[in-house]
């Protein structure tokens, strides 16, 4: 999609810290991070949210799940202390960028209820 953010780091339009890439999926570092590890995965493919899926994403968001966001916790040492993957979606979800993505966010303890 041309005037997404995310797909265009996707494209390499714009740059990011690129932490993980294959064929359906990129990590990179959130620019604004809330942790000492804050990583933000992506579909290529432009989804727009959670509830824009289709059965045909199911492979791409489980493989990022089961495979993607447990390799790059072990990558950033989070595993035995612990971290949160969090998905944001729509105005009162706190979504602000509209391409899902899954936050990986480690590295402090984590406070709940979230804000
Ligand atoms: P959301 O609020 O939609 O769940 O999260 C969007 C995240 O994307 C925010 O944490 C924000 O800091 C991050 N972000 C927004 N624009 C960019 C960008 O151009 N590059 C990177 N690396 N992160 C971005
Ligand atoms: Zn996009």
């Amino acid at each position: 999609m041309s005037d997404c953010v995310f797909c265009k780091i996707v494209s390499k339009e714009i740059p990011a810290s690129i932490v993980y890439e294959d064929d359906v999926a990129l990590a990179f570092k959130d620019l604004e991070p809330q942790a000492p590890v804050h990583v933000l995965i992506v579909p290529k493919k432009h989804i727009k949210s959670l509830t824009d899926t289709t059965p045909e994403d199911k492979e791409t968001i489980s493989h990022i799940m089961v495979d993607v966001i447990p390799e790059l916790a072990k990558e950033f040492k989070i595993v035995d202390n612990g971290f949160r993957t969090v998905i944001n979606t729509g105005v009162e979800g706190g979504q602000t960028v509209a391409h899902l993505h899954f936050h990986l966010i480690g590295g402090r303890s984590m406070q709940w209820p979230p804000g």
